[in-house]
């Protein structure tokens, strides 16, 4: 017999509705803001949520997708070798991780720490082409958000544009849970300032900005974001 779809379950083809709907959202929030949607990549964050649910969403074309955890995101990238899946590292780093985070993936987006920049340019597999990073920064200073110091950001990107096998592309930041659109244009606008600032200042070339969930993509896709991070506009809510 068949199983009831329970409502707010995660069917096939309500990814693919959700996943269409995202774009339109994005595509219509970039043209509000003048800036054209090619610019803007969606990574789908598929933490919690089954390899086949991510099998669906790659056969309805979305090709990043982002995980925040290593021992849940080793066996789906295992089951999904055969598609030719970006996989994006969005979580914590931790020291004991470096090693699959390295050999895995193609993006990190909340490197916060020389010593774990060190080890993931060492732990690179000389056959794969440089690990691609973002800086995490705790623009809001909130004690329990991962993350430099705006302040102490451009130390650790001129350290990390010296290892051979990572190759810097921006920054990442995450508004306080709860944010108002205001606080979340600031944060975001503050994102892009140092940005900025580090290419002028510090001879840099960053060209990405990894910013908007699904709470806040309006406002981060205004601000000039090029990654968003979205999952419970996709995938639905996690349990
Ligand atoms: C879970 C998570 C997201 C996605 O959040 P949604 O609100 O489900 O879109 C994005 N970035 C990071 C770092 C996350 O942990």
């Amino acid at each position: 017999m068949q199983q009831p779809v329970q409502p707010g379950e995660t069917t096939p083809s309500r990814i693919r509705e959700r996943l269409t709907q995202v774009q339109e959202r994005l595509s219509t929030f970039a043209r509000t803001c003048e800036r054209d949607p090619v610019d803007i990549q969606l990574i789908a964050v598929s933490k919690t949520r089954p390899a086949e649910e991510i099998r669906v969403a790659f056969e309805a074309g979305q090709r990043a997708f982002g995980e925040n955890y290593l021992q849940e995101a080793l066996p789906k990238i295992r089951e999904l070798a055969d598609l030719p899946i970006e996989w994006h590292f969005i979580g914590r780093i931790q020291s004991n991780k470096t090693r699959d985070i390295a050999a895995r993936f193609h993006w990190v987006h909340a490197l916060a720490s020389a010593k774990h920049a060190r080890r993931l340019s060492e732990q690179r597999p000389g056959e794969l082409p440089p690990l691609q990073v973002c800086i995490q920064v705790n623009i809001s200073g909130e004690a329990s958000k991962g993350g430099v110091a705006p302040e102490e950001t451009a130390e650790l990107a001129r350290l990390v544009a010296t290892l051979p096998r990572l190759r810097l592309r921006g920054l990442m930041t995450m508004p306080p849970a709860g944010s108002s659109e205001a606080e979340q244009h600031r944060i975001f606008g503050a994102l892009r300032t140092l940005r900025d600032q580090l290419n002028a200042e510090e001879g840099l070339e960053l060209d990405s900005l990894s910013m908007g969930m699904s709470g806040d993509m309006e406002a981060a896709v205004c601000e000039g974001a090029t990654m968003v991070r979205i999952g419970t506009a996709i995938f639905g809510p996690r349990q």
